[in-house]
């Protein structure tokens, strides 16, 4: 018989305590722990909220330092997946799930299938895709155990990769922060630096450069960054000089958290807008200081929205037409949001939480009588 000694059953009791004040704090619905030693799953599902419709959120497959990162990076996720699904006006919840190893090793078809499993268990309460460390092979995997799955092979019915559809999204939440700061959304002529030339850095490139934007790029990968550099004539600029660089739109478009208190005060731009999910890395204190510095930020989860669309659209019976219609919505929504922004003397990412959280506790409260 396993003997649990009294400190364990403390230590246990501390832990599971620790567990649901994290839930509580940011009001998650549920959260599944997926283990499965045969395949090497280590998984959480993390449900934040299904007052409109259910979770969807993709899998993101990393190699976090402890298991409580993991946890804490899957409930930041799911609750940013509410908002984004919220503002952009689409009947879904907001969810994310994490695999806990290294995507470049540890992959293998049975652990996507065992995780589809549990998927399945949930009843469509949450639904999957791809996210950093997972593909549309490995959602092919899932899709063997659950059709609760998108990001799906166009040959298999499905939207395929969903980044020029999120880059299109932060294309037009750019022009129209243009319009707002410049009176006209015309890029021609700006000075745009994309951080990050991976699937939606370099479609946006694309974009940009048609509208004779004057583009810089920077990437780590330097192999990438030359192949974008020759195929659009985009200039490159050092790492280093990212934060300092004379520009009027800066688009984070690789990594969260660069907008902070060391680089905020260096910017010289009049524009944030990009497709990175998280840009401030405190949104309160950051999202303030920026507007102090009167650059005007278009709130990321709102902006880079597309790739939802395009999943939404995919779990409804994939229309690409449909979807990009459906993400040209993020022009107006941007403008609301500055507007509404200004009225209220309150951030742009602030009044677009209020405005997404609104829209939930008013269906809750639609949905409260049979
Ligand atoms: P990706 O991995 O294809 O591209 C990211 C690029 O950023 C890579 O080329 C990488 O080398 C580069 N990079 C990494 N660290 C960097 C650094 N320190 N400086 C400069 N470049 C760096 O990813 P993606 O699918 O293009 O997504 C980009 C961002 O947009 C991510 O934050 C992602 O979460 C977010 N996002 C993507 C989608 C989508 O549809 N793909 C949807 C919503 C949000």
């Amino acid at each position: 018989m396993l003997e649990i000694t009294d400190a364990k059953q403390e230590a246990l009791k501390n832990e599971s305590k620790g567990i649901f004040s994290s839930l509580s704090e940011n009001n998650h619905e549920q959260v599944l722990f997926c283990h499965d030693p045969e395949t090497g799953l280590k998984a959480i599902i993390a449900i934040h909220n299904t007052v409109l419709g259910p979770a969807l959120g993709g899998t993101r497959m990393w190699n976090y330092k402890s298991e409580e990162e993991a946890l804490r990076d899957v409930l930041r996720l799911s609750r940013g997946m509410s908002y984004k699904a919220s503002i952009s006006g689409l009947n879904l919840g907001g969810g994310k799930a994490v695999i806990i190893g290294d995507s470049k090793k540890d992959k293998t078809e049975a652990m996507f299938r065992k995780f589809g499993r549990f998927i399945k268990n949930l009843n469509g309460k949450y639904i999957t895709a791809e996210d950093v460390g997972t593909t549309t092979r490995d959602m092919t995997y899932v899709r063997m155990e659950t059709t609760h799955v998108t990001g799906l092979p166009q040959s298999m019915g499905g939207g395929g990769d969903p980044s020029p559809v999120t880059a299109y999204g932060v294309f037009l939440g750019m022009k129209a922060s243009v319009k707002e700061r410049f009176g006209s959304d015309s890029l021609s002529g700006k000075r745009i630096l994309v951080q990050g030339v991976g699937n939606v850095g370099e479609a946006l490139v694309k974009l940009l450069k048609n509208e004779n934007a004057k583009v810089f790029i920077s990437d780590i990968n330097e192999t990438q960054i030359m192949k974008v550099s020759d195929e659009f004539g985009a200039e490159v600029v050092n790492l280093n000089e990212i934060y300092d660089f004379d520009m009027d739109i800066y688009a984070p478009c690789a990594l969260g958290a660069t907008l902070n208190s060391d680089t905020i005060p260096r910017l010289k731009c009049a524009i944030v807008a990009g497709s990175a999910n998280n840009q401030l890395e405190d949104e309160n204190i950051h999202g303030q200081m920026i507007m102090d510095r009167g650059i005007l930020y278009a709130p990321d989860f709102l902006i880079n929205a597309g790739g939802l669309i395009n999943a939404y659209s995919e779990y409804q019976g994939y229309n690409h037409a449909r979807a990009m219609q459906d993400t040209e919505k993020i022009y107006q929504y941007t403008i609301d949001i500055f507007k509404k922004s200004a009225r209220e003397g309150v951030t742009t990412a602030s009044a677009a939480k209020k405005i997404a959280e609104q829209r939930i506790s008013t269906i809750a409260n639609v949905k409260s009588t049979f």
